[in-house]
């Protein structure tokens, strides 16, 4: 079976190619790179041993993408090819709402065009907006975002899931991740963000490298156990395995169905400071600042879905993600860039 993976030279798709072509699926990637290097595309070979077709193309140009649909038969397509960057989709809403939403409408009419009929989509816990309660089960309504970012993500699931209503024989799986960290454990591939880091592990794994002098932990005076925020991480290698289940649900199922992607198990900043600080036997500088924008005190998953129907579990804890963190960073420390 092959698998078109949109956005696959970054950070979740390029660990998600190790764990398709691991379970002998075959891999098309086409990416711009404007978040990515296509050298993890190469490490992806490397790790594998097996070839990854790869084209260097924008998804939202319809003429690439129906050029790259004749050229493979894809069975179905892995979207991960977003912007995603939420203090900058404040800034440049437009292009957020251009570039996320667009790539998913020509991704939808190349597929129609074409006769393929499976498409899983990288979503995000941001969904539930800041009025459900945690532990968020899919069951619940999506809610208010609070940044243009969380909106695309809202938005393209309604996009979606209109598609199935009205093609009967499309098959719509919107994965709702929550925080993804760590990388392969080889340390070949992991997450290699452009510029000042805005997510919690690469800025720990930077200042633990010595790129950056001091975490900036945003804000001590939350109503959580110790002040800090509380988030669900979750392995990027289990999240790749919840990919390799969600294309094998997606491929003989239709309609839509959406599943979280957590662990279940709330950790606070401090919690992830001294983790890594543990695991890897390394100090962590950080201060306490002001809280940022946006930022909800605490949630984190029920995946109980994940499990019943797709067989799918999160195999690592905490102290893998940071040993693998530091593998990565330690073995690559300005990243893919030699
Ligand atoms: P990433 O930036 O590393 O990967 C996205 C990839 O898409 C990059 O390689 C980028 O170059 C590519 N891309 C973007 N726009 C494109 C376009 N128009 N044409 C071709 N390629 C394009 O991000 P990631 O962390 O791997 O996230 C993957 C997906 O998962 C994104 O949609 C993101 O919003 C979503 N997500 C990520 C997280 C997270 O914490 N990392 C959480 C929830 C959801
Ligand atoms: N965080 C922090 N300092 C940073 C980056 C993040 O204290 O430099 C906190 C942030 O406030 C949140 C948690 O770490 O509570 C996770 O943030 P991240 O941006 O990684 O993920 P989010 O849950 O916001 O998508």
């Amino acid at each position: 079976m092959k698998i078109l993976l949109a956005g696959g030279a970054g950070y979740i798709g390029s660990h998600t190619a190790v764990a398709l072509l691991d379970a002998g699926y075959d891999v098309v990637v086409v990416d711009n790179y404007c978040n990515s290097s296509p050298e993890a595309v190469k490490r992806v070979e490397e790790l594998t041993g097996k070839n990854v077709v790869v084209y260097a193309a924008d998804v939202k140009d319809k003429a690439a993408m129906q050029q790259i649909f004749a050229e493979n038969k894809i069975d179905c397509v892995i979207h991960f090819a977003g912007l995603k960057a939420v203090g900058e989709s404040v800034q440049k809403p437009i292009a957020y709402y251009r570039n996320n939403i667009d790539t998913t409408l020509t991704l939808l009419e190349v597929m129609a065009e074409s006769g393929c009929h499976n498409i899983v989509f990288s979503s995000s816990a941001t969904v539930y907006g800041e009025k459900n309660a945690a532990p968020y089960m899919e069951t619940m309504e999506r809610g208010t975002c609070s940044n243009p970012y969380g909106w695309t993500k809202s938005m393209m699931e309604q996009i979606l899931q209109d598609a199935t209503v009205a093609d009967k024989d499309l098959s719509v799986v919107l994965l709702r991740y929550f925080n993804p960290i760590g990388a392969h454990e080889s340390g070949m591939i992991g997450e290699d963000p452009q510029g000042i880091p805005n997510n919690l592990m690469p800025y720990i794994a930077q200042v633990a490298v010595g790129r950056r002098d001091k975490l900036t932990i945003f804000g001590n005076d939350y109503p959580t156990p110790d002040g800090t925020c509380r988030r669900d991480y979750i392995h990027v290698m289990d999240l790749a395995d919840g990919h390799v289940k969600a294309v094998d649900f997606a491929v003989k199922n239709k309609g839509t169905e959406i599943f979280n992607l957590g662990t279940g198990t709330p950790y606070s900043v401090l919690d992830i400071v001294n983790a890594f600080e543990k695991s890897n036997n390394i100090k962590v500088n950080y201060e306490f600042g002001p809280r940022r924008a946006g930022d909800l005190p605490e949630f984190w998953a029920n995946s109980d879905k994940a499990h019943e129907i797709l067989g799918w579990v999160a195999k690592h804890d905490l102290e893998d993600m940071c040993r693998d963190t530091w593998n990565w960073q330690s073995k690559n420390p300005q990243g893919y860039k030699k």
